[in-house]
């Protein structure tokens, strides 16, 4: 959009709802934002696209979901119906049911590619102890640790420290840890026992990094049929294999995010995994959830229309973006975050802790204004020791 061209009639945003265009460091602009306006100078037409509006653009000009699933494409599965396999090592279990092993069964026996979508690398999300139940926490930077592995190697989300799984709790020497939130890795055992022998399994989560040949082994191996176990980042497989089903496993996990675009991210995946690459024939797309087709889901059947109906009614009710401003506040030290945490409901603000990154504070205003005024203080000279806080403002 910065091209320096003259004459332009037509610009095309694809994707426009993407998260992609905006900039996460100084100049902070939205490239959607930039387009548009060049369009307005230069008398171009502007095309907005992608797979579902953002909430801007439904609102502005209302456009109606005009490609609806068909009928018996996409399954709800009642979680409280599944069962629960043994995984070693861990606590929580992760329910399977019946019609995931059934409609996996089929699509690899017609030669086709099955896909178990989970949004958690690894073994486990974390590693806590059983007695006192405080998680492992990174040596370096304090941050949770997640079970990389069966053979118990643990690596902190944030940092990439690794450790090995200790031998006792490091906060009441307790000697029984467990892991907790079951990832890919723990699913393998179970997969791998469910599909004949001659059908390959991949664990696809985006650490490998595959190059252009193993990748194109990996696309080769499944063209006989067979099954991956993937985060969302593998419905890029939808592109190259013959992706016949598609399960969501913990569907609830993608919406469990505190972020108020939880519920957006969430369907605007589930709704790419419908339809991505899906014309070599019919695809099935399954949920297991604990309120199957309810809520955020009801949308999967009725369109993006009807999703941005609910979700738009709701985020007014709380008061969310973009009929707010939701004030994003990254404090240097606890103290800090208490003392603006108390400022701002002194002032009788929304606030909100998020709780993880531990720093982090959420108020909503209808006026960022206000609250730069209470948080003027913090931005004395005389904190420039201690650091300023940082502050984005989130408008959707
Ligand atoms: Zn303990
Ligand atoms: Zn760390």
């Amino acid at each position: 959009v910065f091209a320096p061209l003259a004459g332009v009639g037509v610009i095309i945003v694809d994707e426009e709802s993407s998260g992609a265009y905006r900039t996460y460091r100084r100049p902070f602009l939205n490239v959607r934002t930039v387009a548009a306006r060049k369009a307005v100078l230069e008398g171009a037409r502007l095309t907005l696209s992608g797979r579902l509006p953002s909430s801007r653009v439904y609102i502005r000009s209302a456009p109606r979901c005009g490609c609806r699933p068909p009928r018996d494409t996409v399954m709800f599965v009642d979680l409280k119906q599944g069962f629960s396999p043994e995984y070693r090592g861990l606590t929580d279990t992760l329910r399977l049911s019946a019609p995931l092993f059934r409609e996996t069964a089929r699509t690899v026996s017609e030669g086709r590619v099955a896909l178990w979508l989970l949004d958690r690398k690894g073994y486990a999300g974390e590693a806590a102890c059983e007695d006192c139940g405080s998680p492992v926490l990174c040596p370096a930077c304090g941050r949770i640790m997640a079970w990389r592995d069966e053979k118990g190697v643990l690596q902190c989300v944030a940092c990439g420290k690794t450790r090995p799984l200790p031998e006792v709790c490091p906060v009441c020497r307790g000697a029984l840890l467990k892991g907790r939130r079951p990832g890919l890795e723990a699913l393998y055992p179970v997969a791998r026992a469910s599909l004949p022998e001659n059908k390959p399994l991949f664990i696809w989560d985006g650490s490998k990094s595959w190059g252009k040949k193993e990748y194109q082994t990996v696309i080769k191996d499944l063209e006989g049929g067979g099954l991956v176990l993937g985060t969302r980042s593998s419905l890029a497989l939808c592109d190259r294999a013959d992706v016949g089903f598609a399960a969501w496993i913990d569907a609830d996990s993608e919406v469990r995010n505190v972020a108020f675009q939880a519920k957006f991210t969430a369907f605007s995946m589930v709704w790419e995994s419908i339809w991505r690459g899906s014309g070599r024939g019919g695809r099935v797309v399954l949920l297991q959830s604990r309120r199957p087709g309810s809520g955020w889901q009801k949308g999967l059947v009725a369109g993006w229309d009807r999703f941005w109906e609910d979700e738009l009614r709701e985020r007014k009710e709380l008061g969310l973006p973009p009929y707010s401003f939701l004030v994003e506040i990254t404090s240097s030290s606890g103290a800090v975050k208490d003392s603006i945490m108390a400022k701002l409901e002194a002032s009788r603000l929304a606030v909100m802790d998020p709780g993880d990154p531990p720093g982090t504070v959420w108020v909503e205003a209808r006026s960022p204004a206000r609250v730069g005024k209470i948080l003027d203080p913090y931005f004395s000279i005389k904190n420039s020791r201690a650091g300023f806080p940082g502050i984005t403002v989130w408008i959707d």
